[in-house]
């Protein structure tokens, strides 16, 4: 161990660790502390983290880096959950409708009979889509990384079946710090695309960036009096010919470290010599870079006369240092810059930089050695160290707490990069992470004059601006109402006839209803398997289970390699952005998986539980420890015993839905905390002690199964009008001594399916009572179209609800209630309902929670919609894109399924 480690900067309890820059120059490039290195502690989800490891969710991730080829669409072939935050990069103009899934089972896991699929699903999307895609990425996860899968053998085969070019593209998180991370990869899967092309000496390619570099970029110039006539950038190319032609360059410039391993393959394959050029904000820097390219060129530098010169960018650096010669930063690693090059720039022309969130690694030493030298007291802090989550609680690092107080009372404080944004939230924000990338001199120019205009304006970009509650195509509120009109007055015969057609399936299921229209019966055929071509993934237990446990004092380790924690923290739990949990991914790699290195995961476990004040540990599974076979009983007590706490462990592995993860983690949490039976003679006790103002239980009330977030205020104004004194919201606000004392409670409300084991747990052990039903869905009723009435009166009308199965069947009950006598027939179908719900669980008053279609996939809806036979849907606005007659979509959130919030 090297000395530096012993003496941190912050090595209290509960601070925020971090080390100066003349510590890390004293103890040099080869003694990094393990601080820095993600291996060996558990990961904090900061922006930093999430940006890196929920990949896709922003900038380019693997994801949306692997979809760069012009007219090319994506198969990703995964567990549910690896696909679920691709939502996010729907809504990405040019993103939309180029993704498809097909999705793994643990059968698949054990057979690989996934792969046997991949060249269907590929003739089937291109059968889809209405033009022929140009190229298919098949893109692969930390499953198909354990199971050693050969995907470019898989690839030639369906590209023979579909008679188009198909490519790897390898999502493997566990790989991130490997020879070859997924970002080196997925370039070198792009660029080995390109075809041998006479070589033309007039032409280069930029290599490293997803998106072009800004135009007024001197470079281009500069190239062009090098005689370049053809700058090619895989981004602006029109079409698969024009990528292809960047097979004729006379050579390459890797812009972007990254691409590196493409280059070199592309000298190796194609003969295409590369050169690096880097991106400094020091124009000295670029300079001597640029002057060293013309030399290896043999050519003398050139003026440059139209794109930016370096007396330009200087200039604007010194007209805002004139004007405004005492700012103070705090930089982030998310930002179109290399963190420690961009605080000596700073600091080189005078001004002050407070710290620097990244991880420095040996090639950023001979900036640390500067920066040392100028501001030997800087602070340097790790994204993605546990302890971050108390520089968060606190919102100021106490050593510099006065000095940077003083400097936002100035109005002078500027964070550069999101996640600095998120540490220092009352400082004037400059994000400074765009798709399109400033190079060169031009790079120094955009800064000082975005930051020039940042200073003028006093804008503050939010910190919220990540999760805007009205995403484009959503409905803002006031605006609820029909999202997909289609014919309104449906041709009563139709319903006889296309009844009919499905017949002959082989599996049916009984609609149960309560007038004559409602007896007829639907065959359905739910036996297909094939990619899914119009809904994302859909929630997966791993963010059930989490989202049931965000609310307490406990300390959720995730087993994953990172992307899962990525897409629950930065996807499906929106509690994230506002109200931090100790949420940590085990960081898991591959080494990891394979020795199976417990101890390991033991000791990380340990180390940041010693800083969080949390009264227990919960252990949530993902695919890795599913394939890997990870013992969770053997964690939970050598865990135990070394925190000396409570341990609990939900076995999820991402490839079933969120009722399973949230139902196992509340019947989890109900046993291991009230589960006592000495507590019960007590709890009866409490309980007649109520009286009238008893405690009403909610379970299941996590934002994966609230309709809307607000029903909870409006559900708690209900029971107390009800009469209960006391409302208690499992999964939202109790805390750990509310489970502890459920047995307390005098009757308990189920609000969605993933409740009822717990609830019936509770009725066994406590005798509590329990209900099921949605509390207040019949707000939804007024959704409704004038034309629903008129329909009503000519004929009976077919009507589907899709959601939760607890939300679908109060809405179903509403609705019956409402038009009483009137002749409907109504089926509820649910995605969340593997499990069948024991009957004996259910009261008489209960609606029943047995959805009349237990749907496994979207093709199981598709084929529910194919004959066309409702007159209205009431369902997830993302589902309308699916073909259904002449129906009537009602718009009914489900978070769970579209990973879309609305506000209606
Ligand atoms: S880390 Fe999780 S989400 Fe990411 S690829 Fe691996 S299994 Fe999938």
């Amino acid at each position: 161990m090297n000395s530096i480690a012993r003496n941190s900067t912050s090595s209290r309890q509960n601070q925020p660790r971090c080390y100066t820059a003349a510590e890390l120059s004293v103890a040099g490039r080869d003694h990094i502390p393990e601080l820095y290195q993600t291996g060996s502690h558990l990961i904090y989800s900061s922006p930093a983290t999430l940006a890196y490891n929920s990949p896709g969710a922003e900038g380019f991730g693997v994801k949306r880096a692997g979809l760069s080829i012009p007219g090319s669409v994506m198969l990703i072939v995964s567990p549910g959950c690896c696909g679920r935050n691709t939502a996010e990069i729907t809504r990405i103009k040019g993103c939309e409708d180029r993704f498809f899934y097909l999705q793994m089972n643990e059968t698949d896991l054990v057979t690989g009979r996934h792969l046997r699929r991949i060249p269907a699903a590929v003739r089937r999307i291109a059968e889809f889509l209405p033009e022929k895609p140009s190229v298919v990425m098949i893109c692969i996860t930390c499953a198909d990384a354990l199971l050693g899968t050969d995907l470019e053998r898989v690839c030639r085969k369906a590209e023979q079946e579909a008679g188009l070019p198909v490519r790897p593209c390898y999502m493997y998180a566990l790989t991130r710090e490997g020879r070859k991370p997924p970002m080196v990869y997925v370039r070198e899967s792009l660029y080995s695309m390109l075809p041998k092309q006479k070589k033309r000496s007039t032409s280069v390619n930029l290599l490293g960036f997803f998106a072009p570099l800004h135009p007024e970029s001197e470079l281009f110039e500069i190239l062009k009096k090098a005689g370049i006539r053809k700058v090619r950038q895989i981004s602006t190319c029109s079409d698969l010919q024009d990528f292809y032609q960047m097979g004729e360059a006379n050579f390459n410039l890797v812009l972007n470290p990254e691409a590196r391993g493409a280059a070199d393959a592309l000298t190796e394959r194609l003969g295409i010599p590369s050169i690096e050029l880097s991106r400094f904000y020091e124009t000295d820097l670029t300079e001597k870079q640029y002057h060293a390219f013309f030399g290896a060129l043999g050519l003398p530098f050139p003026e440059i006369t139209e794109g930016i010169s370096r007396e330009e960018a200087d200039r604007a650096g010194a007209v805002l240092k004139e004007k405004h010669p005492d700012l103070s930063f705090s930089i982030g690693e998310v930002v179109d810059a290399n963190p420690f090059e961009l605080a000596l720039t700073l600091l080189r022309m005078g001004w002050k930089v407070e710290e620097i969130f990244a991880d420095p690694a040996p090639e950023s030493y001979p900036f640390i050695d500067r920066i040392a030298r100028l501001c030997p007291e800087l602070k340097i802090y790790s994204n993605t160290d546990p302890s971050m989550l108390s520089y968060q609680r606190s919102g100021k690092d106490m050593d510099t707490a006065l000095s940077r107080t003083e400097s936002r009372m100035a109005g002078s404080h500027i964070t550069i990069g999101k996640d600095a944004a998120y540490y220092c939230p009352d400082a004037l924000h400059l994000y400074f992470n765009e798709d399109t990338q400033p190079f060169g001199y031009e790079a120094a120019w955009y800064l000082w004059t975005e930051l020039m205009k940042l200073t003028e304006a006093g804008v503050r970009a939010s910190a919220e601006d990540r999760y805007p509650e009205d995403l484009p195509g959503m409905h803002s509120p006031g605006s609820a109402g029909l999202f997909c009109a289609g014919g309104d007055q449906p041709d009563e015969d139709a319903l006889s006839s296309e009844k009919t057609e499905d017949t002959e399936s082989p599996v049916a299921r009984r609609c149960i209803g309560q007038d004559t229209e409602q007896d007829t019966e639907l065959h359905i055929d739910f036996s297909g398997r094939g990619p899914d071509l119009y809904l994302t993934p859909f929630a997966p237990d791993q963010s059930g289970a989490v989202s049931a446990l965000y609310a307490l004092d406990g300390m959720i380790v995730i087993l994953d390699a990172g992307g899962c924690t990525g897409n629950i923290l930065g996807f499906d739990e929106p509690r994230w952005q506002n109200k931090k949990a100790a949420v940590f991914s085990a960081g898991l790699r591959d080494m990891d998986a394979i020795m199976g290195r417990d101890r390991e995961l033991v000791r990380k476990a340990k180390k940041a539980f010693a800083n969080t004040g949390c009264s227990f540990i919960a252990l949530v599974g993902t695919p890795v420890p599913s394939i890997i076979g990870t013992d969770y009983h053997a964690l939970e007590r050598m865990l135990e015993k070394q925190c000396g706490c409570p341990v609990i462990s939900i076995p999820t592995n991402g490839m079933k839905t969120c009722e399973e993860g949230l139902s196992k983690t509340y019947l989890t949490l109900f046993q291991r905390f009230s589960g006592r039976t000495d507590n019960k003679d007590e709890a009866m006790q409490k309980k007649a002690e109520h009286g009238k103002n008893g405690t009403a239980g909610v379970i299941g009330c996590t934002p994966l199964e609230l309709v809307h977030l607000p029903d909870q205020d409006r559900i708690r104004d209900i029971l107390m009008d009800k009469g209960f004194g006391r409302v208690i919201f499992y999964g939202a606000d109790a805390a750990r001594e509310d489970y502890e004392h459920a047995g307390e409670n005098d009757r308990n409300f189920v609000l969605s399916g993933a409740g009822i084991q717990a609830a019936a747990y509770l009725k066994k052990t406590f005798g509590t009572p329990y209900e099921i039903g949605y509390p207040g869905i019949e707000e939804e009723l007024q959704k409704l179209p004038e034309s629903f009435k008129g329909a009503l009166e000519k004929k009976a009308v077919r009507v589907l609800i899709l959601h939760d199965p607890v939300a679908a069947a109060s809405l179903k009950a509403s609705l019956q209630q409402s038009y009483a006598g009137k002749r409907m027939r109504i089926d509820c179908a649910s995605f969340f309902s593997e499990k069948d719900t024991d009957p004996s669980l259910m009261a008489a008053g209960d609606v029943p929670v047995k959805p009349d279609f237990a749907l496994r996939s979207e093709q199981d809806l598709l084929q529910l919609l194919s004959g066309g036979q409702y007159d209205y849907i009431f369902a997830d606005p993302v589902c309308s894109k699916m073909p259904a007659g002449d129906a009537v979509w009602i718009p009914f959130p489900c978070f769970a399924i579209s990973g879309k919030r609305i506000l209606t």
